[in-house]
C-alpha cells in the first residue's frame, strides 16, 4: 500500500451515536487542488436513511423534554471545541473544497457564530402570555419542536451552511439528521465528531451521505417532519414540492445571478477592491457571488481599467499555500462547466478582457482562472444562468433607474449591491431592488447569524429562511393555551 492509499480516509454515517461504514460501494473525495482522492464516503440506500431516522426519532423522544438550559449547555462546550480545533477545521475544508485558507478560517468563524447564537435559543424560544384575555382566562403562546428535521446541504460551504441549521434544530429540542454534499464529506465529518465530544446524547445528530437516493428516502419518510435545503435551484424547487406534498415543512434555498451596481460617484479604489472578492473570492463559488457588474454612466472605463488591473495580478493556486488569491474550483466536471461557459460567452459576442483558461495553473488540479467580460448583453447565457465560478459579465446601464430594471427583471432575487458615495441613490436602490440580501457599498452582504439569510424569487422557496430568528420559528410549532382555574 502506498503513503497515499494509506491518506485515504474511508468515511462513515453516523446513526444512533455509532459510526457505520455503509454497505454501498466507496465514491472518491478529491482535493480539488491536487486531482488526489482524500476520502472514500458511502452513499446511504433506502434502508441506511430508514434506520438512521428512526434512530432520530427515538433520541427526539427523550431529548424534547430535556430543560432548553440543559440543551444548550451542549453548544457551549461544542463552540469551545470549534474554537480549539479551529484551524485543524479550516484545513480539512481547504482540502476537500478548494478555497483559500484564509477562506476557510472565515468560514469556520461563521460556523461557530450559528452556535453563539443558537446559545441564546432559552430567550430566543420563549413565547408570549397575556393574563386576563376574558374574565378569569389567562393565555400564553409556546415553542415546541417539531420532531425529526432533515438538512440536505451543498458543497461550497461544507461548515457552515449546515450549522445554519442543526445548532437551532437542536437546541430548540428537535433531532437532526444531516446530508451534506457528497463532494466535501469531511467536514462535516469532523464537526460531527466534535459534536459527540460535546455531549451530545446519541441519536440526536445523525450524518448520512449520499447522492438522490438517500435525500428522496428523507423526503419521502413519514418520521422527518421538516427539510432545510441549500443548494441549486432546479433541486431546490424538486425538494420544495416533493417534501411539501408529504406534508412537510420545508424551506429551500437555491441558486443566485448577483448584480453589483457602480455609480459614477463610487469610490474606486475601494469598489475595486469589493468587487473582486466578491466576484472571485471562493472561486465564485458562492452564492452571494457577484456574477453581473453593472456600471452606471461613465464609470465604466476607468472602472473596469482599475478593475482589470488588479485582477491580472491575482495569484491562482493551492488554497493551503497562504499569498494564494483564488484556489481551484470543486470538481473536474464543474471545471469543464465553468470553461463551457466562457466558450459560450465568446461565441456569443461578449469580450472577454481576461480569460481565466489562459491563467488557469496546470498541475492537475481543478483550476480556473478569474474572467471577465465586456459588452454583455442580458439575453447572453452567461448574462442568465448561474456559473458559479469565477466568471463576471459587464452590462453597461446608462442610469440607477436602467440598472434597477436589469437586475429587477432578473428569475433570481438573492443579493445584490450598489457601490456609491450618495446616500440617496443607496436609499432608493435598497428600497426597489428584488432581491433579499442587498449591500451597499459591501460586495458579499451575508447576513449575520442572528439576521435571516433571506433570498427572494427563484433563490428562495418557502417561508421562513436560514438562522436567526426565522430558524426558530422554523424548528418549532407555536401552541396558545388558555386557561381557567375554577
Ligand atoms: P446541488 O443542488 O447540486 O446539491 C445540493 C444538495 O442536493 C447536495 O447535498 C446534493 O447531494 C443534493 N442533490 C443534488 N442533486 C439532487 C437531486 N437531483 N435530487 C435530490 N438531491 C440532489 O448544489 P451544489 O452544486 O452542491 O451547490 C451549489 C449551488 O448551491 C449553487 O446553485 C449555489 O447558488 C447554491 N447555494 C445557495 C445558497 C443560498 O443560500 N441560497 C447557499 C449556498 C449555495
Amino acid at each position: 500500500m502506498t503513503a497515499t492509499e494509506t491518506a485515504v480516509r474511508k468515511l462513515s454515517f453516523l446513526n444512533n451515536g455509532q459510526w457505520e461504514p455503509g454497505s454501498s460501494t466507496l465514491h472518491p473525495v478529491t482535493n480539488p487542488a491536487t486531482g488526489e482522492v482524500v476520502a472514500e464516503v458511502p452513499y446511504a440506500t433506502t434502508a441506511e436513511v430508514d434506520s438512521i431516522v428512526r434512530s432520530a426519532h427515538e433520541a427526539f423522544l427523550k431529548w424534547r423534554n430535556v430543560p432548553v438550559v440543559d440543551r444548550v449547555q451542549v453548544f457551549y462546550r461544542y463552540k469551545t471545541l470549534l474554537d480549539k480545533n479551529h484551524e485543524e477545521l479550516a484545513g480539512i475544508l481547504t482540502t476537500e473544497n478548494g478555497k483559500t485558507i484564509e477562506d476557510a478560517r472565515l468560514e469556520v468563524r461563521r460556523a461557530i457564530q450559528m452556535v453563539e447564537v443558537a446559545c441564546g435559543m432559552p430567550s430566543l424560544m420563549m413565547g408570549d402570555s397575556l393574563p386576563d384575555v376574558s374574565a378569569g382566562i389567562d393565555s400564553i403562546s409556546i415553542r415546541q419542536p417539531l420532531g425529526v428535521v432533515a438538512g440536505i446541504t451543498p458543497f461550497n460551504f461544507p461548515s457552515m451552511v449546515p450549522m445554519w441549521m442543526f445548532p437551532f434544530a437542536i437546541a430548540c429540542g428537535n433531532s437532526f439528521v444531516l446530508k451534506p454534499s457528497e463532494k466535501v464529506p469531511m467536514s462535516p465529518t469532523r464537526t460531527a465528531e466534535l459534536l459527540q465530544e460535546a455531549g451530545l446524547p446519541a441519536g440526536v445528530y445523525n450524518l448520512v451521505h449520499g447522492d438522490k437516493v438517500a435525500v428522496d428516502a428523507l423526503l419521502k419518510h413519514p418520521l422527518v417532519r421538516a427539510v432545510s435545503f441549500v443548494g441549486s435551484t432546479p433541486v431546490a424547487k424538486y425538494i420544495y414540492s416533493t417534501a411539501a406534498a408529504e406534508g412537510k415543512r420545508v424551506q429551500a434555498l437555491g441558486g443566485a445571478k448577483n448584480h453589483l451596481i457602480v455609480m459614477p460617484d463610487a469610490q474606486l479604489d475601494k469598489t475595486v477592491d469589493a468587487i473582486i472578492s466578491s466576484a472571485f473570492g471562493a472561486a465564485g463559488e458562492r452564492c452571494l457571488a457577484g456574477s453581473i457588474l453593472v456600471p452606471v454612466g461613465e464609470v465604466a472605463e476607468p472602472l473596469l481599467d482599475l478593475l482589470l488591473t488588479k485582477t491580472k495580478a491575482m495569484k491562482v493556486g493551492d488554497g493551503i499555500q497562504s499569498g494564494t488569491d483564488m484556489g481551484p474550483v470543486v470538481t473536474s466536471e464543474h471545471c469543464k462547466k465553468i470553461t463551457g461557459y466562457i466558450e459560450k460567452g465568446v461565441a456569443e459576442g461578449a469580450t472577454p478582457l481576461c480569460d481565466g483558461r489562459e491563467s488557469a495553473p496546470d498541475n492537475g488540479g481543478f483550476f480556473v482562472g478569474p474572467t471577465i467580460f465586456d459588452h454583455v448583453t442580458p439575453e447572453m447565457t452567461i448574462a442568465k444562468e448561474e456559473i458559479f465560478g469565477p466568471v463576471l459579465s459587464v452590462i453597461r446601464a446608462d442610469s440607477l433607474d436602467s440598472a434597477l430594471k436589469l437586475v429587477n427583471d432578473s428569475p433570481f432575487g438573492n443579493t445584490s449591491s450598489i457601490f456609491t458615495t450618495s446616500g440617496k441613490s443607496a436609499r432608493e436602490y435598497a428600497n426597489r431592488v428584488e432581491a433579499g440580501m442587498i449591500g451597499v457599498n459591501i460586495g458579499v452582504a451575508a447576513p449575520m447569524a442572528f439576521f435571516p439569510f433571506s433570498g427572494w424569487k427563484q433563490s428562495f422557496f418557502g417561508d421562513l429562511h436560514a438562522h436567526g430568528k426565522d430558524a426558530v420559528a422554523f424548528y418549532t410549532e407555536q401552541k396558545v393555551i388558555m386557561s381557567r382555574w375554577f
